[in-house]
């Protein structure tokens, strides 16, 4: 079997970051982090545990609350499961910034076809998955649909689903900070100088 982190483990010098390697491990249940990225521009990388690993989107504009907002999610490589603890600066190379453990949890998979359950994996490659976050910041059921346009297969969107967790408010402004230590992205920028 090919290894699912192949891409990752090519992209990056591990003499030169101290990212992880990539040493895979699963915990009981499945996770799920946000991390915001102040890399050449700000985004925010979702990462859900399927099968073993990170799948990964870099979401330039980051989540949003409200159900009419549908925030591009661009799928980048599988990133390995300890990722989820990464905060920190990443040095001159690929995806060179500062990285926040901006919210982290678990997640529970709501997918369906047809209405019926199906498994993540699946409605990955269907092109639509469902999830309720269970994390510091983020709540309730959202939804991620692989968009048609724009000749990328890359390209999702990612939708908050009308529920109790539902909001208006801009999460990202109220909460700017590390769900992992409460820093700012310029407290972990300078802690690592
Ligand atoms: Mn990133």
């Amino acid at each position: 079997m090919q290894d699912p982190l192949k891409a990752y483990k090519e992209k990056r010098d591990f003499k030169k970051t101290s990212e992880p390697e990539g040493l895979r491990k699963t915990s009981g249940e499945d996770i799920f982090v946000i991390q915001k990225h102040q890399a050449s521009h700000l985004h925010y990388d979702l990462r859900l545990e399927v099968d073993g690993v990170l799948k990964s989107w870099a979401v330039p504009k980051g989540p949003s609350l409200n159900p009419q907002d549908k925030r591009l999610a661009i799928m980048t490589e599988d990133h390995p499961v300890d990722y989820a603890e990464f905060e920190g600066v990443i040095p001159e190379g690929y995806g060179a910034g500062t990285v926040m453990v901006w919210d982290k949890g678990t997640y529970v998979n709501l997918s369906e076809d047809e209405s019926q359950p199906i498994s993540m994996d699946e409605g990955l490659r269907k092109g639509h998955i469902s999830f309720e976050l269970m994390g510091e910041k983020l709540e309730g059921a959202w939804d991620m649909i692989k968009a048609k346009w724009g000749g990328s297969e890359k390209n999702w969107l990612l939708i908050k689903r009308k529920d109790e967790d539902a909001s208006e408010k801009d999460i990202l402004k109220t909460k700017p900070n590390s769900a992992k230590t409460g820093r700012s992205l310029e407290q972990i920028l300078n802690r690592e100088k």
